[in-house]
């Protein structure tokens, strides 16, 4: 059992709340905390769509806020909860900006590159390694993006529909 699991399932709360402001406003429900001595320092979701822009993941939207709070690149000590597990971009984020660790929750078959496809987080090659943690309320973060994209293709069908 995890030493940090009762922290571990409050943050990864906080992550599961901006990945519902997310679906809010219509983008796929992902969300990011990163935490520092206890306390959340940058929370963010994913906003790609609203935003046009490929990279406007929760994970490196929360690590730009994170790195401007701190006025330093480096999270060292930092924790970064995110409710997917991370993609090539984010995981290389993650490296790069030195976190500690990086908790998720459900694993992403088509993207994960924090263990599922590859692990860029724990590549001994690089000059830093991220402890690594997932399944955290893995079950939760993985109905959201299902139901999520159960009501978007029930959208497009019903859109089908009325307009043929
Ligand atoms: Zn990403």
């Amino acid at each position: 059992m995890s030493q940090h699991l009762d922290e571990d399932l409050f943050f990864m709360q906080k992550a599961v709340e901006q990945a519902l402001l997310a679906k809010k406003i219509g983008e796929v429900p992902i969300g990011a905390v990163i935490v520092k001595d206890g306390e959340i320092i940058a929370a963010a979701h994913n906003l790609r769509e609203s935003e046009k822009r490929a990279v406007a993941h929760a994970e490196l939207l929360a690590i730009d806020e994170a790195c401007r709070k701190l006025g330093a690149w480096r999270l060292e000590g930092a924790v970064l909860y995110v409710t997917l597990e991370p993609c090539a971009m984010c995981a290389g984020a993650s490296v790069l900006s030195r976190v500690e660790r990086v908790v998720y929750g459900a694993p992403d078959p088509k993207g994960g590159c924090a263990g599922t496809l590859m692990n860029l987080l724990q590549d001994e090659r690089f000059n830093h390694q991220c402890e690594v943690t997932d399944g955290v309320m893995k079950e939760e973060c993985g109905m959201l993006l299902t139901e999520f994209f159960r009501e978007l293709r029930q959208k497009k069908k019903q859109k089908k529909e009325t307009s043929s």
